[in-house]
Order: structure tokens, then C-alpha cells, then sequence
């Protein structure tokens, strides 16, 4: 069973007398593990379909269907809900809160979840820490960190919750090349271990290629979905 259904997705904005129109008629179907890269130029949607994906903000028609709940015309309360149990999010500009520390802001997440003790976070965070490889960093404070540091707390913080989907949006954009490659393969090392499913957007060839499922976007339509096996992309 699919753990993402899209199903005839459109989204539009007003912008003073003008619609833009950011997503037409998209419908996907992303099975659980997968380590999935929406691919597409600038302004094509990928923001869009993420932030719909992630209930950060909802369809203008069409339903959403996560782990299978759906999320269609949920209160912003249980949207944020079912976002604090299911979805991580990596975002370009790596959004950490400046004034707390790595172990901090990975622990800010979890402080919604009720039902785990101070002890329970306290593991989760030195737990998550560690995956990222920074638990020699715990109580630097984000502007202490490189960018690639910065990026990798925010993976923690994504996986803490133990998000069932990790959702990245253009998560190298900020990051030099060999940077940004070894973000991905820590987040394609987590995906394998874990069965964490992932699903990130870019616009970078490279980024794209370490994917093992691939969602072209342009204009806001889905325009190929490929799969990849031996280093070969079908579609
Ligand atoms: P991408 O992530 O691929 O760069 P986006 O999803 O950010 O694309 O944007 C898709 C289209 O929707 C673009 O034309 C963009 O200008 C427009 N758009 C995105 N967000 C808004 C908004 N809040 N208000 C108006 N237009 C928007
Ligand atoms: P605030 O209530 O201060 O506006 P939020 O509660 O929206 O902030 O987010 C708190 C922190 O968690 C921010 O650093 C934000 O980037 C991050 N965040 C927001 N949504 C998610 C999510 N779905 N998964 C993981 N982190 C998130």
C-alpha cells in the first residue's frame, strides 16, 4: 500500500488579480522505503507538491491521502498533528531556531509528543545525534556549525520524531557540491537502514541521480516517473 497517495492535486494562487497556477491534475502513488527525488526546474511546483505532501498547506482541489489518513479538509490543529507524527521536514535554508543548541532543536519536535518522558527525548536526541555523526557538536548553537552541520541537525530533528516520511525540500540548494553529495548519501544511508521513506525535490543532476525513483515535474504537471536499477533510469 502506498504510505503518499496524491490524487488529482491542484493548487492555485491568487497574486493581486492573477492565479498562478502552481499545480494542475497531479496524481502519485509513493510506496513506502522509497528514496524518491521530484525533479524540476525552478517555479515547476516542487515546493508546492511538498508543502501539500508535508500538510504544511492544502490543495486547492484534490485529496491527500498520508499513511492512510485522509487528510483532506482536516482543521489546521489535526493537520499539525498528523505532521508531528508522520512527516519530517528538511527544509533548503536548514531552518533551525538560532538561540537553541543541535541537541536542542532536535529535541524541539519531540516536546509535542506527550507521551515521551524527559528521558525518552533525552535518548532520542543523543540517539538521532549520533546517526547524523554529531555528537561531538550537541551543544554548539546553529551559527557555530558549517552548513553541512547545520543541515545534518535538521536530519536528526526530521528523524526524531521517528517520522515515518522524511520530506526535503531542495535540501543541497545551500550546500557546495561535496557537500550537499555527502548530505544525500547520509540521507540515502538512512533510508537503507532504516526503511525510512524519503521523498526530496531539486533541480541538480547529480542530486537527482542518487535517487532510486524519479517524479519530473515542469509547469506543474508530472510529465515521467522512472525508476532506477544497475545504475540505469527506466521509464
Ligand atoms: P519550485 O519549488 O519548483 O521552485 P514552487 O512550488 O515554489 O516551485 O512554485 C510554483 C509556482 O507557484 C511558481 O510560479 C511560483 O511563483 C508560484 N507560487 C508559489 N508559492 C506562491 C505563493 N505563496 N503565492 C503566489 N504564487 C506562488
Ligand atoms: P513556530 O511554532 O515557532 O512557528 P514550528 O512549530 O512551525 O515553529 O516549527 C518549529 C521548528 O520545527 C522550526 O525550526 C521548523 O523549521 C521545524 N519544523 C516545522 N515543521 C516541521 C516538520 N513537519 N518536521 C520537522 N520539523 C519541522
Amino acid at each position: 500500500m502506498a504510505i503518499v497517495r496524491v490524487e488529482n492535486v491542484s493548487k492555485h494562487y491568487r497574486l493581486g488579480d492573477q492565479d498562478v497556477k502552481a499545480l494542475t491534475n497531479v496524481s502519485l502513488a509513493i510506496e513506502p522505503g522509497v528514496f524518491l527525488a521530484i525533479a524540476g526546474p525552478s517555479g515547476s511546483g516542487k515546493s508546492t507538491l511538498l508543502n501539500i505532501i508535508g500538510c504544511i498547506d492544502t490543495p486547492t482541489s484534490g485529496r491527500v491521502i498520508i499513511d492512510g489518513h485522509d487528510v483532506s479538509g482536516r482543521t489546521p490543529d489535526q493537520l499539525a498533528d498528523v505532521r508531528a507524527r508522520t512527516i519530517g521536514f528538511i527544509f533548503q535554508t536548514f531552518n533551525l531556531l538560532p538561540v537553541l543548541s543541535a541537541a536542542e532543536n532536535v529535541e524541539y519536535p519531540l516536546l509535542q509528543l506527550k507521551e515521551l518522558s524527559k528521558a525518552e527525548r533525552q535518548e532520542r536526541v543523543k540517539h538521532y545525534l549520533e546517526v547524523v555523526g554529531l555528537s561531538k557538536y550537541a551543544s554548539h548553537r546553529p551559527n557555530q556549525l558549517s552548513g553541512g552541520q547545520r543541515q545534518r541537525v535538521a536530519i536528526a530533528r526530521a528523524l526524531a520524531t521517528h517520522s515515518k516520511i522524511v520530506l526535503a525540500d531542495e535540501p543541497t540548494a545551500n550546500l557546495d557540491s561535496k557537500t550537499g553529495t555527502s548530505i544525500l548519501k547520509l540521507m540515502q544511508r538512512i533510508n537503507r537502514e532504516s526503511g525510512t521513506t524519503f521523498v526530496f525535490s531539486t533541480h541538480d543532476r547529480k542530486v537527482m541521480n542518487m535517487a532510486d525513483r524519479l517524479v519530473r515535474i515542469a509547469d506543474g504537471e508530472i510529465t515521467a516517473l522512472g525508476m532506477r536499477s544497475d545504475d540505469q533510469w527506466m521509464f
